[in-house]
Formats: structure tokens, C-alpha cells, sequence
């Protein structure tokens, strides 16, 4: 079989810190060989190589909390109510796609209508059309009168759209499993309000025995679930329940980071939309939107929190609610700016989050640069982890592999 080689490439492996001068090679769908090219594999006449000088191999990376059916929304009703299921279809193929050339190989779904990502992922998987690995979220689960319950009443729509109205846990326990019928991988659940949503963070808007009932119906049949939660009331309800992802997290504290560590949750800050509304203010000082100070202040308590977390081992994964208007697709990778400047995480350790961390919620054997594993990885012109802005230009993505094969290749070969 005819192999790639990829020559004197600054590696970044998703763990360790870079090493100079590496030869990645790639077999069929996965990594084959890593080291220098004294102790990989000789290319054969047959072989194609690549040399990577100035630039960086790393895997690729995994957008943790993707709506991709959002198509750049002003309002909640645009959600659902802006176009039939089939046009929404065809706008989650074209964001599916984008997510990969923005250097994206996976992608876990945080909430979708019409059951579009179990048909975007068996699309992607029979290669109808290109797009990341999927693991596929289903309507959002929330209690009569929150968060996208938001159509009025007199409205009389009964109409399926991202919302599952559940009271009670026996209801959770039957969504859940409706769900999951329908090939949902990912549960999406809303024990609390805050982070932009109509009721505040120290709503709870699901009780403990809901959360219980539903995570529980959840792990019963193996699927993972996740939720948006920001009080510490919240996390906690939320960790008591063993709940796999916990979107946002804004006020953790001490007594949260114990948990999380010890129940190996993940955590998805997403910080991007906070960070880009606070920092337009700081700048024209005019706010984008009423509950700014609000925010600013969440924010500030974040950037103190997050390093402290990810000092004690917390699994910190990248993604947010990109497809709403003030962020819309194709701004992926200017969220992992926003760790760096914001908390002052290291461009290194963004990148784990993006990868390594990334691909054990995927599910999926990538995310690091080693052989054996899947062979999704990226080729950037220049160093991310000197410089993480160098990935929000897709130009600099010189190559985007994805289990072994070119999505994007602008390198000429040997
Ligand atoms: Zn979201």
C-alpha cells in the first residue's frame, strides 16, 4: 500500500511539549511510524513525502459543543421556525463541512432538530458528503416553560422542533429513551439557566430525581450525556448525578473541581461567546446586549477559576454555541484565543484540549500523534503553540487528514 510521509515537521503530539525535525508516516487510515528519519521506515519509490519544513503536524481537533443546524440565528424562534427540517439539513452539510476544513476531524453535537446529526453522521460515514467523526446529539430535554420552551402558547404549535418537554423523572427516563431510538448518541439536558438563557444561573430548572432519572436511563443503555449548567448548585446536582459533560460550568469552585476530577467529567467552558461580547465592549465601549455586566463579571470569575481546574486535572474540552448570529460559523478556531488571552492557559495546553481531551469524549481512537492512532491530523504553516491565532486563518492549514486520507492539500510533494 502506497504510504505518506511527512518529513522535519515541528510536532505537536497532543501530549508531549514539540519536538523538531519528526517524520510522521501514515498507512491506510492510521499513523504508522513516528520518530526521526533515522528511526522510521526508508520511503520507497512508490511512497509519497512530503517535507514539512517551518511548519507544524498536529492532530486534528474536535469541536466538543457543535449546534450545526444553527444557521447564524438572530433570535430563539429562528431555530426551528426559520425553515423546514430539509433546508437545515442542507445547512448542517455545508457547516459540517466547513468544520472540517477549519481543521475540526470531529465534532460532538450539543443539541439539534429534526434529528439532523444522526442523518449528518450516517451521510459523513457513507461519504455522501465531507465532514468531521460525529457523535450525535438529539433535542434539547428541558422542563415545560424553560430555556427553548419558547413559543408562546396561543401560539397552539405542537410542533417537533429542538425542544422535548419533560416534567418529572419518568418523562426524562422516556425522552431519554426516544432518544436513543432514534440514534442519539450525545443527551442534552438543561438543569439551570444563566449563560444567556431567559431564567438566571441560580435557576434550577430540572430537579435532582430529573437529572438522576435521566442520566441514569442514559448510562443504562451506554449512551453519554451532557448539560447546561453554570451555578455550583448546579455542577454539583450535576456530578451527584455522574453526568459526562457539564457545558459551561461558569461558577465552579474548589468543592466542584474535587468532583470533577475524581468523576473524570468534562468540561466545555465556552468561553469565546463571553470573551468576544466583554472584549467589544471594553473596545467601542458600547454593549452588545442588556445582561453584558452580568457576563463580564462570570467572566472574571473564569479566568480565575480555569487555571486552578486545570492545574488540578480537570478535562477541559473546546466548542460553543457558534451558528448564533454574534458568532457565526467558520469563527471555530477564534474560541481557542480566548483561553489563551482570557484564563492564560498555554497555546499547548489549548491544543490538548482540542485533541487528546477532544477525541476521549469522541469516542474515538485519534487525537494524538502516535502509531497506531488514526491518522486525522493537521499540517500548519508556522507554530500553534507559539502562536494559537495562526489556526483561525484556514490558509495556514497546508493539509487536513482525516483517517488517513486529504481533505485539504495545498503541499507539493517530493
Ligand atoms: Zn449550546
Amino acid at each position: 500500500m502506497r504510504r505518506t510521509f511527512f518529513r522535519g515537521a515541528n510536532l505537536i503530539d497532543g501530549i508531549n511539549r514539540p519536538k523538531a525535525n519528526t517524520t510522521v508516516v501514515v498507512e491506510g487510515e492510521r499513523i504508522t511510524a513516528v520518530g526521526t528519519s533515522s528511526n522510521t521506515p526508508k520511503p520507497t519509490a512508490q511512497d509519497v513525502v512530503y517535507d514539512l519544513a517551518g511548519k507544524s503536524l498536529m492532530p486534528g481537533m474536535v469541536m466538543c459543543h457543535y449546534h450545526v443546524a444553527y444557521d447564524n440565528v438572530m433570535n430563539l424562534h429562528d431555530i426551528d421556525m426559520k425553515y423546514p427540517a430539509t433546508y437545515l439539513a442542507l445547512i448542517a452539510a455545508k457547516n459540517a463541512e466547513l468544520l472540517l476544513r477549519s481543521g475540526y476531524t470531529g465534532a460532538v453535537g450539543a443539541g439539534t432538530m429534526h434529528n439532523i446529526d444522526v442523518t449528518l453522521k450516517q451521510a459523513i460515514d457513507n461519504k455522501l458528503i465531507l465532514g468531521p467523526r460525529f457523535l450525535s446529539c438529539g433535542r434539547d430535554l428541558v422542563t415545560t416553560g424553560d430555556s427553548v420552551d419558547c413559543h408562546p402558547d396561543f401560539w397552539k404549535l405542537n410542533m417537533d422542533g429542538l425542544a422535548r418537554i419533560c416534567d418529572g423523572p419518568d418523562d426524562f427516563r422516556k425522552a431519554v429513551r426516544e432518544e436513543i431510538k432514534r440514534g442519539v448518541e450525545m443527551i442534552k439536558l438543561y438543569p439551570t439557566g444563566g449563560h444567556g438563557l431567559m431564567w438566571p444561573a441560580d435557576v434550577m430548572t430540572m430537579s435532582q430525581a430529573e437529572i438522576d432519572a435521566a442520566v441514569e436511563a442514559a448510562h443504562e443503555r451506554g449512551k453519554k450525556i451532557r448539560g447546561h449548567i453554570i451555578s455550583k448548585k448546579g455542577i454539583l446536582a450535576g456530578l451527584k448525578a455522574n453526568i459526562d459533560v457539564i457545558d459551561h460550568g461558569d461558577m465552579m469552585d474548589a468543592e466542584c473541581i474535587e468532583g470533577m476530577v475524581k468523576q473524570g467529567t468534562f468540561v466545555t467552558p465556552s468561553l469565546y461567546f463571553p470573551w468576544k461580547m466583554v472584549e467589544q465592549k471594553r473596545k467601542t465601549g458600547k454593549a452588545g446586549f442588556s445582561g453584558i455586566d452580568e457576563m463580564e463579571k462570570g467572566l472574571e470569575h473564569s479566568y480565575q477559576i480555569i487555571p486552578k481546574a486545570q492545574q488540578a486535572g480537570v478535562k477541559f474540552v473546546i466548542g460553543d454555541d457558534f451558528g448564533i448570529g454574534v458568532m457565526p460559523h467558520g469563527e471555530y478556531a477564534c474560541e481557542l484565543e480566548a483561553y489563551v488571552k482570557g484564563p492564560g492557559i498555554s497555546p499547548l495546553e489549548v491544543i490538548t484540549w482540542a485533541t487528546k481531551n477532544g477525541y476521549e469524549l469522541l469516542g474515538q481512537d485519534g487525537g494524538i500523534i502516535q502509531a497506531g492512532k488514526l491518522a486525522d491530523l493537521l499540517v500548519v504553516n508556522g507554530n500553534p503553540a507559539k502562536d494559537i491565532t495562526i489556526l483561525q486563518d484556514r490558509n495556514n492549514l497546508d493539509v487536513v487528514m482525516k483517517g488517513g486520507e486529504f481533505v485539504t492539500c495545498q503541499l507539493t510533494p517530493n
